[in-house]
């Protein structure tokens, strides 16, 4: 009988594993499949040594924000932005943005928050999907209204809410679409809110539970190849860094993307090892035969600069020399569950 239920698991695991991710735009806009970024991204004001400037390439994924000199790695964007600033196509005479926002593949709504006030996203909307590997979330942000309500089980395409500018900073004429592909980072986010001692209302849908992954090249990369899915889109990224933790239970993080081991787990380690972006998105977790007491940084890409600025602040150092900051001590908790319950 357990070697049936293992056959029929492993049997439904193969089957669900072929779960294409049907991927749509969410907007009217397709800008970015034209070749035309500039018309893709919302512009986001910048003065940088006393020029003022709009540039489109802050609204895209990745490390494109404030801007730092540095000594030997010159001008360096330090802040990361975990989404997609998509611009409307359609405005009304007021020129409030009129665009539809549609689910970018099937799933369900999980969270809606309806205050503008109780985030710096605005009005926003979680979708979750399952493409048979682990949850995935989609994050529709600065939104004017939402459409749906949570339970609802959406087709991709379907739309869930109006464009619009709520949130920290906008107006009106940046009204844009805030988009996020992510992983989860804990699946009892408010246990660690209640152990740093903060305040959460949005339960694991607080973005600062969810990683963004590069939505524009997985959009990309989809349109090339339909078939790709998530973990395999994610196995071409290189680790800036490594984390060595003490291996005291299996990670949750482990059950929730089976993806991420590499190598037997189970055989006895000391540790593991999780490989990361710099911007956090974990990579592989690998049994480790170093024995650490606490969170230690293993590996690190060689860089001049501080690797704070390539990092979100989670590590310090410069060349091959980094250690985890007390942020990057939180995010590490975070993600293998060491903290208070
Ligand atoms: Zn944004």
């Amino acid at each position: 009988m357990k070697f049936l239920a293992t056959l029929a698991l492993s049997l439904s695991l193969a089957a669900a594993d072929k779960l294409p991710l049907n991927l749509s735009l969410p907007t009217d806009n397709t800008a970015i499949f034209d070749g035309k970024p500039e018309d893709f991204y919302m512009w986001v004001p910048r003065t940088f040594e006393g020029v003022t400037s709009r540039p489109w390439t802050a609204g895209q994924y990745g490390f494109v924000r404030t801007l730092r000199k540095t000594k030997d790695d010159g001008i360096v964007a330090t802040q990361f932005h975990e989404g997609l600033d998509i611009k409307p196509v359609k405005r009304d005479s007021s020129n409030a943005a009129l665009d539809e926002v549609r689910t970018i593949a099937n799933g369900i709504v999980v969270h809606t928050s309806p205050n503008r006030g109780a985030s710096n996203y605005g009005i926003y909307v979680v979708m979750e999907h399952d493409f048979g590997y682990g949850k995935i979330y989609s994050l529709y942000a600065h939104l004017a209204k939402i459409t749906v309500e949570k339970g609802q089980s959406l087709a991709s395409g379907d739309a869930l809410g109006i464009m619009g500018y709520t949130g920290r900073g906008l107006n009106r004429e940046r009204s844009h679409l805030h988009l996020e592909v992510n992983l989860m980072a804990s699946d009892h986010y408010d246990d660690y809110i209640a152990a740093v001692g903060s305040v959460n209302t949005h339960g694991n849908y607080n973005g600062r539970n969810l990683i963004g992954i590069d939505a524009s090249s997985l959009f990309l990369s989809h349109k090339a190849n339909p078939a790709i899915s998530i973990p395999t889109f994610l196995a071409s990224a290189s680790p800036y860094f490594k984390v060595a933790v003490p291996r005291k239970a299996d990670l949750s993080l482990c059950q929730r993307y089976p993806w991420l081991k590499k190598g037997d787990h189970d055989a006895p380690s000391p540790s593991w090892e999780i490989a990361f972006t710099g911007s956090g998105i974990p990579l592989s977790i690998i049994p480790s035969h170093r024995d650490v007491k606490q969170p230690l940084v293993t590996y690190v890409r060689s860089t001049r600069s501080s690797h704070g600025y390539y990092t979100q602040k989670r590590l310090t150092g410069t060349g091959r020399n980094a250690t985890l900051t007390n942020s990057g001590r939180n995010f590490i908790g975070l993600l293998t569950d060491k903290f208070k319950k």
